[in-house]
């Protein structure tokens, strides 16, 4: 499922790969940082705007590496919200970044924030039953660079809503990697992609605002949590039973809450953080006041915060959200024993969950010859 591309993405490397790269290549290991500088504190285009570069090493860069994984497709703007940015890859696979201009949390909502949700796979191979990215099953895994890569697409995004000011990553509030993928199932490249975005020779941007989200590959939750990284955790929960959950999730067969719920408290108690247990609310699926019961006895046990997701709605997918007096009645009784629970309300948040869904149209309408719109 690797994708090798004709040349690895410059914003793929970390300052101890490029120093390596460049010593090889007989050139000083102090231009590793001059060109890590370009990249991300002066977010050039061209090799020829790299100007404290000697001529021969510029185009040594251009034979050697790709400074533009993905390129940008179409944006697409609900309200004043949300913004999913399309991007294709060098294969001519799509993938989808999303621009959440609204709160994530329920609380504080005076405050705008914004949010950036990244995707790490090309579709998804846990087939979970309720999600658009899964539905055609895993095409490839994204690079690190083509993770990175979107991040920088945001910014030039962003230039767009800020005039005369460049956009910086730093204006963004957040970081969620929840889009198109199962990020654990990608797992080389999304721990190299967030150190690079992490890194003071990189973008910089604060490990605490980033939260990574998994259908729960416990292993992988295991080994994430003994990284220097110290970033937040994320579970897709969906069901507070085995039974609930393998419905939907077919992940949970191979790891059930008996593994997974103890290898998420020791992510918890390593990292010191609360960890977030996010709970779609299905009609007649998950919503049920005894799977409140048993969330709110999980959450209480994990000292974990419970994101309630109304479900959002799949073309092709038989799913409903359950009647706003329903969920708030689910919510209650997580509420009563003192849980910290947000009830997502705001239309942004229907965004971020239906990553994937553009992608797909997109896809369908590829695949039957119209050409994608704006
Ligand atoms: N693969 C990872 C991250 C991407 S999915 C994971 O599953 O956690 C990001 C979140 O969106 C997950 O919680 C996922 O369950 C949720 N999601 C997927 N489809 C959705 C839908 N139709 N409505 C609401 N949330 C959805
Ligand atoms: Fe993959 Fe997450 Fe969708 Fe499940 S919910 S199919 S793990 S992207």
């Amino acid at each position: 499922m690797a994708f090798v591309p004709a040349k690895p993405a410059l914003y793929g490397e970390t300052l101890a790969s490029l120093t390596a790269a460049l010593t090889a290549a007989g050139q000083p290991a102090f231009r590793a940082r001059q060109i890590l500088d370009w990249l991300y504190k002066k977010r050039v285009r061209t090799w020829d705007e790299m100007t404290n570069l000697p001529k021969d090493l510029r185009a040594w860069l251009d034979a050697t590496y790709d400074l533009a994984p993905t390129a940008f497709v179409l944006d697409r703007q609900s309200g004043d919200e949300t913004d999913k940015l399309l991007l294709e890859l060098r294969d001519k696979s799509l993938i989808e970044t999303v621009i959440i201009r609204a709160p994530m949390t329920g609380v504080g909502v005076d405050k705008s924030r914004k949010t950036i949700c990244i995707s790490t796979q090309v579709g998804c191979a846990m087939g979970c039953k309720f999600c658009a990215s899964g539905l055609e099953g895993l095409k490839r895994n994204l690079t690190a660079g083509e993770i990175v890569h979107q991040l920088i697409q945001v910014c030039r995004q962003e230039d767009a809503h800020t005039p005369r000011a460049r956009a910086e990553l730093a204006s963004f509030d957040n970081i969620v990697v929840m889009g198109m993928g199962e990020p654990l199932h990608n797992y080389d490249a999304i721990v190299r992609a967030l150190t690079i975005v992490n890194a003071e020779w990189g973008l910089g941007f604060g490990a605490r605002r980033i939260t990574l989200s998994t259908s729960g590959l416990v292993p992988k939750i295991l080994q994430l949590a003994d990284e220097p990284l110290g970033i937040r955790l994320a579970i897709s929960l969906h069901g507070a039973t085995d039974a609930v959950r393998e419905q939907i999730m077919p992940v949970n067969k191979r790891y059930p809450l008996a593994e997974l719920l103890p290898a998420v408290k020791a992510f918890s108690e390593k990292h010191g953080r609360m960890v977030t247990l996010e709970f779609i609310l299905i009609e007649e699926i998950n919503d049920s006041l005894e799977q409140a019961e048993k969330l709110r006895d999980i959450a209480r046990d994990l000292h974990a915060h419970v994101n309630l997701i109304p479900y959002n709605t799949v073309v092709g997918l038989p799913w409903k959200r359950p009647s706003l007096t329903r969920q708030e009645r689910f919510a209650d009784i997580l509420r009563a024993a003192d849980v910290s629970v947000t009830l997502r309300r705001e239309k942004g948040h229907d965004i971020a969950a239906a990553c994937g869904q553009l992608r797909l149209q997109t896809e369908k309408e590829r695949n039957a010859g119209v050409p994608a719109a704006g």
